[in-house]
This record gives structure tokens, C-alpha cells and sequence, in this order.
């Protein structure tokens, strides 16, 4: 049976960690309660005012077959499989593109698109699409100070500093807040959650599979494979929260250019991250959406949950978060897994699905399996479409984030409300909050001229503003 006693050392451990998981070790999360599986924990700074259950070890906030879950090849992605798959080729022009030609071609005034929007749009995916490749790679300067390489001094050891391992984890984690990201998180590096293999993007290549593989300590890059070594067995997960402003906007340009923005944040903060774990003396693999599955590895590190809308809900920025990670052999110590109630919530909520316009987003119950081959079996989900939210159009939609009761920043008797009875975990009430959410008007689509402020109001369009 199952002991549910938590050791005094072990509460410390879980407040602690968890607290720093965040970069807010001078406002721990206050106790409220003991639970079968861990502790509930009150944090408005660090958890934007839900109560959240820290797991002890053994527990998931979700479940998967150990049968049937298979690493998943990212040949299977929908961007993989525009590349490569006969039945991928010759779609329709997405909506973005569509409104992009009308733009240009000056066929009338389309809302929310105007020569503004696309040029916020561009800016925001430049520095992922111009560098976004050379952030990724594995081995850059290796910590070069002056000429000096840190790594040549061997692998640090926090003791040198009279530092504990907790510590130099707070100490990556604030270095990882440093360069950028909104929360970051430890997990232990699940295996299932890379890659088989790595998709080829050489144009001439295309298709081709790259296998992901384990031998020994071998460690790099090849034409034929690529070769993490066992050691490497911890990630730092990585989230950037987008403009809420440019996601109430979608579907639209600034609510690309929310996305883009995330895009760029990603490639610039998981580089120097893995610089700076390189200058310690180990082994980093920066990545954004390639290695593995960012959202699985976010939940091991404590992040948040899945939503029905397929991504990882936060609780202080909902689904309003892009994704990277960083892989590495430094031992630092993994997060706890946390609960807050998202699957209960998302139980009674079906407002992404109804107002997803490609119906990429199921209305049903959570399954072992998906529709498409883009779905990777295993997992007790809600599995999305993909190919119909690509089709859709690009990345200029995001209602399901803008529409999400998650995604709101806490500041209204309403969304307190909501919270509150996701901590009570009462379903019928939950149905109930979602309706009056609606009715309150959140969840509607901004307007271009109001994000702009050409309404004379002042300009809304600012990250952590509410
Ligand atoms: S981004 Fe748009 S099309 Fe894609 S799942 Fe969300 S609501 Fe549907
Ligand atoms: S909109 Fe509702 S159902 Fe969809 S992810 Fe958010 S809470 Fe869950």
C-alpha cells in the first residue's frame, strides 16, 4: 500500500525547490494542506492566485501506457510531414497566406490586417527564422572567457562555493530567468520523450530519418545519427509567455506575431542557457521544438498540465506560453510534478473547442489514441488534429489560447472565482463559471486599433501588464 506520510525533509524539499522552480525563492509558496500524493500550495506571485498541488516522486499529473507508448518519430510532426508526405503536398493556401496576397494585392480593408500588423508580424519570427538553426547546435564557444575555456577546467562543483546542489538548481534556473524565459523547471530526463529519430530538412534529403540513439558516452552529431549518452538524464524546461494582448487578437497578425515573438525568445534563451551550463564544465543540447516533446517534458518539470486544447496550461500564464528545453549531464535536482486542477476544469469547459475553426479540437473524452498520424498513441489525452489547426491557417490563429479561462490574468472577482472552484474541484460548478466567463465578455477578439491604441486609448500591448 501506498504511504502517503511526508517526511519533514521531504515537505522542505518540495516547498523549497518548487518555489525556486519559478526564480521566487524570497516569496515561497505558502502550505495550505497535506494530501494523499503531496502538499497544496498557495502562491498568488509564483501560481497567479490558483492553489497547486506539489506530487511527491511517484505521481503523475497524467497517465500513459508503458505498452503502448512509443518515442515518437518527428517525422510524424505536420511540419515534418509538409516536407515530406505525398498526402502533405499540393493543400490550399492557408488563410495567412491568403490574407497576406489580399493584403498586398490591395483587395479591400481585411480587419486586423493592415501593413502594421504584418510588420510587427515579421519582426517578431526574425530572429528565430534567421538564427534560430545556429542556436540550437550542440557545442558553440564552450564557456570562452578571454581566450579562456571554462569547460577545459573540468566540471564545477558547487561545494567549491560552499553551495548545496539545491542552490547551483536555483542558480541555473535564475540564469535561465536572466536570459529570458517566464518559468523554468528541472525534470529528470524521460527517455520517451525524445525523438526516434530527427527528421532531415535538407531539401534534397527530405525524409529521411536520422536516429536518435544511446551508446554509451558517445555524445554529437553525425550525418547518420545523432548520439545523446545516457548521462545526459536531466532537462531544464523552458516557458516564454506570449503578449496577452497580441493572442486576443487572433485570429490575426499580432497574434502571430505573439507566437513569432515566443519563436525568437526561445532560440535566444536556450542558447545561452546551454552556454552558460557548458562554462560550468557539462554537456547542453539546446532546442526549441526539436530533440523531443517539449510538453511532456514541461509537465515532469513542473510547469503545468495538459489542456484539452492539446498544449501545456501554466498556471500563471495558462496556454499563453511557448516552449524549449534544454538537455544536459549537470546533476542538477528535478521539480515537482504539480496538479491544479486543469483536466477536472477542462472536463466542463469546451469553450477552445468550440471556437477552434478548423474543429482540430475534439469535444469528447480523453483517449488512449489520435485520429491522425500525427498523433503519437499512448497517452490518456485530448488529441488534436494537428493537420486541421496547420491547415487553418499557419500560426495566426490562436483562439483556443485567447478564448481559454487560464489564459486571463487574475485580476477580476471572475477569474477569482473560477480559480476557486478549480481548487474545490466541483464539475458542475466549473460548467457554470465557464458560461458566466463568457458572459462577462472575456475571451472576445481585440481589435488591431485598439492594440495599437488608434482608439486615443494608451497603447495595451505589453507583456506582464495586468
Ligand atoms: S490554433 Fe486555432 S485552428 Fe489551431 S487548434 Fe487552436 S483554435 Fe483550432
Ligand atoms: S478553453 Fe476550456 S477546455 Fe479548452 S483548454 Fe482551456 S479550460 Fe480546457
Amino acid at each position: 500500500m501506498k504511504n502517503h506520510s511526508i517526511e519533514r525533509r521531504e515537505f522542505i524539499k518540495l516547498m523549497g525547490v518548487g518555489a525556486a522552480s519559478l526564480g521566487l525563492g524570497n516569496s515561497a509558496p505558502r502550505l495550505i494542506a497535506k494530501t494523499p500524493d503531496g502538499v497544496l500550495v498557495d502562491s498568488p506571485e509564483e501560481y497567479g492566485g490558483f492553489l497547486v498541488e506539489k506530487f511527491t516522486d511517484l505521481n503523475f499529473p497524467y497517465e500513459y501506457d508503458p505498452n503502448a507508448l512509443k518515442r515518437m518519430s518527428e517525422r510524424s510532426t505536420v511540419f515534418s510531414r509538409n516536407v515530406w508526405d505525398p498526402d502533405r503536398q499540393d493543400r490550399p493556401e492557408t488563410s495567412e497566406d491568403l490574407a497576406y496576397i489580399n493584403l498586398v494585392e490591395g483587395k479591400g480593408q481585411i480587419p486586423n490586417q493592415t501593413r502594421l500588423d504584418y510588420a510587427l508580424m515579421a519582426a517578431s519570427w526574425h530572429t528565430a527564422n534567421v538564427h534560430g538553426r545556429a542556436s540550437y547546435q550542440w557545442e558553440l564557444h564552450r564557456g570562452m572567457v578571454r581566450g579562456l575555456g571554462l569547460h577545459e577546467l573540468g566540471p564545477w562543483d558547487p561545494a567549491d562555493l560552499d553551495m548545496s546542489w539545491e542552490e547551483a538548481t536555483l542558480a541555473v534556473k535564475h540564469a535561465a530567468l536572466f536570459y529570458g524565459a517566464s518559468l523554468a523547471g528541472v525534470a529528470e530526463l524521460n527517455p520517451l520523450w525524445l525523438y526516434s529519430d530527427r527528421f532531415s530538412p535538407q531539401k534534397e534529403d527530405r525524409g529521411r530519418a536520422i536516429p536518435v540513439l544511446s551508446e554509451g558516452d558517445r555524445f554529437g552529431q553525425t550525418d547518420e545519427a545523432l548520439y545523446i549518452p545516457q548521462s545526459m538524464n536531466r532537462v531544464v524546461a523552458l516557458a516564454f509567455e506570449e503578449d496577452f494582448y497580441g493572442i486576443e487578437n487572433s485570429p490575426g497578425r499580432l497574434a502571430s506575431a505573439a507566437v513569432g515573438d515566443g519563436y525568437s525568445r526561445m532560440a535566444y534563451t536556450a542558447a545561452t542557457l546551454a552556454e552558460f551550463i557548458r562554462g560550468l564544465g557539462y554537456r547542453a543540447i539546446p532546442a526549441g521544438n526539436g530533440i523531443g516533446l517539449s510538453i511532456p517534458m514541461a509537465i515532469d518539470a513542473g510547469l503545468g498540465q495538459l489542456g484539452r486544447l492539446g498544449l501545456l496550461i501554466t498556471p500563471k500564464y495558462g496556454p499563453r506560453v511557448r516552449l524549449a528545453k534544454v538537455i544536459t549531464d549537470m546533476p542538477i535536482l528535478p521539480d515537482p510534478r504539480i496538479n491544479f486542477g486543469v483536466v477536472e476544469f477542462c472536463e466542463a469547459c469546451l469553450l477552445c473547442a468550440d471556437d477552434c475553426p478548423s474543429n482540430a479540437i475534439t469535444h469528447g473524452l480523453r483517449t488512449w489514441e489520435g485520429k491522425t498520424p500525427s498523433n503519437n498513441p499512448g497517452t490518456l489525452k485530448w488529441y488534436i488534429e494537428s493537420e486541421k489547426c496547420y491547415d487553418f491557417n499557419g500560426f495566426s490563429c490562436s483562439n483556443c489560447k485567447r478564448v481559454c479561462p487560464f489564459t486571463k490574468p487574475n485580476n477580476s472577482w471572475l477569474h477569482r472565482i473560477i480559480r476557486k472552484a478549480i481548487e474545490a474541484r466541483i464539475g458542475p460548478l466549473n460548467s457554470l463559471m465557464v458560461t458566466l466567463d463568457q458572459a462577462s465578455g472575456y475571451g472576445q477578439q481585440l481589435q488591431n486599433r485598439e492594440f495599437w491604441g488608434m482608439d486615443g486609448k494608451k497603447c495595451i500591448t505589453s507583456r506582464e501588464s495586468m
